[in-house]
């Protein structure tokens, strides 16, 4: 691995057979396999079964018997016990799990280090929540209470089967963020993992049997998306679905979910905007809106891509990004020091590399970056445009890699300045950056995403809702909303 080596542990899990996790038990799958590969190095990593629509079929079905049967009677305080016995497992394999999402993802090892320490928080925050699902009691209807003494009140119960799709941006995480919230809920789940990095979610499947959730609670198959993917998405079996992953693909996971009409979360895309004002402490913003950028590399949906900086700090702001830039290590995950991983796949560095070349036919001026490595495996410089303008590719689609669109303003007319931020289709994240609080809660209360951050950029937390406006996604995941997600309400009234 580029001179680094990987811990007995991770080297023990990679000479494993990969199958498919359904009703308890490692089963093949009937979709052929897939060579899943290193992509700073192009290295084969492992050959990982592949399943379909039949995978799928079976999965939902153990699903449904496991929700009829152990799961939705078992207490609530032997549910806790397990998800805190899993909790514990992904602690004590915290090296295993942040190297598997190194060496299949790409992403350094400083990032997979804290995505594990957040998903074991997130899968303990979960399991208390548990014991915080709670209904009411409210005033009995009219028309009964006419009748005589009566009692209304509300359960809150699992939705049901839970179908989960996830991406390959941050692996571990955007599973355990799908099912930590289902398991408290009371749902069983069908995860599918994308096809680009299928190992952490199997490592996650053999720590689900060996905390010892019964058969069927958690099933994994790994597919193709338009095939698993999409079988998930239309079964009829399946209560809810939820989806992280690309817009265009939302879309269709939305009208597999017609036929059934089953319950739809989706976390999509985004093109997120950056106000950076003139009196902005630029010793954080600079670093701090570099990052929001690159941060896994651009890869990441909550990237802040397009930079708006008042016309006063411009010229110093931006030769302080071409600097930070310039500084930014790009390498192997497992190297020490590395900042930056490589692009996921060929084609992805294609789609982002053709970006950079048409933000360069558009007029807008490279002042950083803009290569791919003369070296194996995919590693785009980080890329800075500046003189950008609304109608660019290059500010209005997601090219999700290190590519950064920066635009100067003028004056401080703060609905002026919103417009700018909000002239996207997109509302999943933002930040502002200014030493003025009044002014920053006025821009924020301007801009239209579900997360906006003062300061600092994408400041995800466990117990923080996140979601998108406009054609970022539907509901949110984490905190209290995360697990509301997975519940629905049961109205209940009684004559006494
Ligand atoms: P993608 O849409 O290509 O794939 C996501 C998942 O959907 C994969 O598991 C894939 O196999 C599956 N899939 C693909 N086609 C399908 C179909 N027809 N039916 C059912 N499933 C299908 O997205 P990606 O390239 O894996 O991830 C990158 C995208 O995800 C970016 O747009 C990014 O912004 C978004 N993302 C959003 C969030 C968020 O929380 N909002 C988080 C991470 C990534």
């Amino acid at each position: 691995f580029d001179g680094h080596a990987l811990s007995d542990a991770t080297r023990a899990f990679l000479a494993q057979p990969h199958r498919l996790l359904i009703g308890g038990q490692w089963v093949e799958g009937s979709a052929g396999t897939r060579t899943t590969r290193d992509p700073a190095t192009g290295l084969a990593l492992a050959e990982v079964q592949m399943g379909g629509a039949a995978e799928i079929d079976r999965a939902v079905a153990a699903a449904r018997r496991a929700f009829a049967g152990p799961w939705r009677r078992m207490a609530a305080a032997e549910r806790i016990a397990l998800m805190q016995r899993l909790a514990r497992i992904l602690h004590d394999n915290a090296r295993l799990l942040a190297e598997l999402d190194v060496i299949d993802n790409g992403m350094p090892m400083f990032i997979a280090e804290l995505t594990v320490a957040n998903n074991v928080e997130m899968i303990d925050y979960y399991a208390g929540a548990i014991l915080r699902i709670e209904g009411t009691t409210m005033a009995p209807p009219r028309h009964i209470a006419a009748a005589g003494e009566a009692l209304t009140y509300s359960l809150r119960e699992p939705v049901g089967v839970a179908g989960q799709i996830v991406p390959w941006n941050v692996p571990l995480s955007t599973a355990i963020l799908k099912l930590a919230p289902a398991l408290a809920a009371g749902c069983t789940v069908v995860m599918k993992p994308s096809e680009e990095t299928p190992l952490s979610a199997l490592a996650l499947g053999q720590m689900i049997l060996d905390a010892g959730f019964p058969d069927g609670v958690v099933n994994i198959v790994n597919g193709l998306g338009a095939d698993a993917g999409a079988a998930l998405a239309e079964h009829p079996g399946v209560d809810k679905i939820s989806f992280t992953g690309s817009t265009a693909t939302g879309r269709r996971i939305v009208q597999a979910a017609l036929g059934n009409l089953k319950k739809v979360s989706l976390e999509l895309g985004g093109k997120s905007p950056v106000v950076v004002m003139p009196d902005a402490d630029l010793e954080i913003a600079i670093p701090g809106v570099a990052m929001a950028t690159f941060f896994l590399q651009g890869q990441n949906c909550m990237a802040g891509t397009r930079i708006f900086v008042h016309q006063d700090i411009h010229d110093a702001f931006v030769e302080g990004l071409v600097a930070f830039a310039g500084g930014m290590a790009l390498g192997h995950g497992l190297a020490p020091g590395t900042m930056l991983g490589p692009m996921i796949s060929d084609a992805h560095t294609a789609k982002v590399m053709g970006h950079i070349e048409g933000a360069k036919a558009a007029g807008a001026v490279l002042v950083a970056g803009g290569r791919k490595l003369d070296r194996p495996g995919n590693f785009i410089e980080p890329t800075i445009f500046t003189a950008t303008t609304p109608d660019m590719a290059v500010v209005r689609e997601e090219i999700f890699g290190p590519v950064m669109a920066v635009r100067s303003f003028g004056g401080a007319d703060l609905d002026a300045i919103a417009a700018l931020a909000n002239d996207t289709p997109y509302g999943l994240s933002g930040s502002v950056w200014t030493r003025d609080l009044s002014t920053a809660h006025r821009l924020v209360s301007r801009i239209r995403a579900g997360q906006v951050s003062i300061n600092c950029h994408g400041a995800v937390g466990t117990n923080v809702p996140f979601g998108g406006f406009g054609q970022s996604g539907w509901g949110r995941e984490f905190g209290q909303e995360g697990l509301d997600a997975y519940l629905e309400t049961k109205a209940v009234t009684a004559r006494l």
